[in-house]
C-alpha cells in the first residue's frame, strides 16, 4: 500500500495517517515530522529549512525531494509508505513519480481532504487552544499569521498537485470537515479496492 493524504494544514492528515499506519503495519513519513528534526538536531538541511518553517512557507523542493528520496530507501518502506505533507508541489509531484517508476513502484492511492478555510482557522485556533490548556508547547508556526500563510502556500502550490493526480484518475476526495469517524470511515470504503 502506497499512500498520498492531501490536505491542507488542520484537515486531520495527521490523524488519519496515523491511523493507517496502524491498519496497514505501514510508515507515515510526514515531510514535517522530518524537518523538524532536522532542524531539531541542527543539521545542514534543518538550519536551511528552520526560517522559512517558522514563517508558515514552503522549504525547497530541493531539500524536500532528498529527504524522501533517502526515506523511501529505507528497508521498513520497501512493502508501502504513506505520505503525509508530500508532495506539496507539482515538481515534487513530477520528482516522487520518478523516483517510483526507477524502483518499479506505484502509488495505491492518493486522497485528498477537503475542507472549508475559515471552519479550518477555527479548528486550527482551537487545536493551539487546547495545547496551551494541557500544559503543552505550540510549535513555532502555529500562530494565526503562519496559518494563513501556510492555507494560502497549500490553495496556490498545492492545489496544482490534486489536478496532477486527478488528470492521472489517482485522486479520490474525502470530505475532511465531516466528524473524524465518517472521515476514517470514508477513507477505508475507498481502500478497500487495495
Ligand atoms: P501543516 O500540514 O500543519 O502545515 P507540516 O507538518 O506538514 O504542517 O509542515 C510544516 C512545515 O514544514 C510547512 O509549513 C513547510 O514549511 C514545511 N514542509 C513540510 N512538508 C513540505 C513539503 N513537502 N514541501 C515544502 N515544505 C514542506
Amino acid at each position: 500500500m502506497r499512500l498520498i493524504l492531501l490536505g491542507p494544514t488542520g484537515a486531520g492528515k495527521g490523524k488519519q495517517s496515523g491511523r493507517l499506519k496502524q491498519k496497514f503495519d505501514i510508515p507515515q513519513l510526514s515531510t514535517g515530522d522530518m524537518l523538524r528534526a532536522a532542524v531539531a538536531a541542527k543539521t545542514p538541511v534543518g538550519l536551511k529549512a528552520k526560517a522559512v518553517m517558522d514563517a508558515g512557507a514552503l522549504v525547497s523542493d530541493d531539500i524536500v525531494i532528498g529527504i524522501v528520496a533517502d526515506r523511501i530507501d529505507e528497508p521498513d518502506a520497501k512493502n508501502g509508505f504513506i505520505l503525509d505533507g508530500f508532495p506539496r508541489t507539482v515538481a515534487q509531484a513530477e520528482a516522487l513519480q520518478q523516483m517510483l517508476q526507477s524502483k518499479h513502484m506505484e502509488l495505491s492511492a492518493v486522497i485528498e481532504l477537503k475542507v472549508d478555510e475559515q471552519a479550518l482557522l477555527d479548528r486550527i485556533q482551537s487545536r493551539v487552544d487546547e495545547t496551551l490548556k494541557s500544559g503543552g508547547t505550540v510549535r513555532a508556526d502555529d500562530n494565526p499569521d503562519a496559518f494563513k500563510t501556510r492555507l494560502e502556500a497549500y490553495r496556490i502550490q498545492t492545489a496544482p498537485v490534486s489536478h496532477y493526480y486527478a488528470e492521472k484518475g489517482t485522486l479520490k476526495t474525502v470530505d475532511g470537515m465531516a466528524p473524524i469517524d465518517e472521515v476514517s470511515h470514508a477513507i477505508d470504503q475507498l481502500l478497500l479496492a487495495h
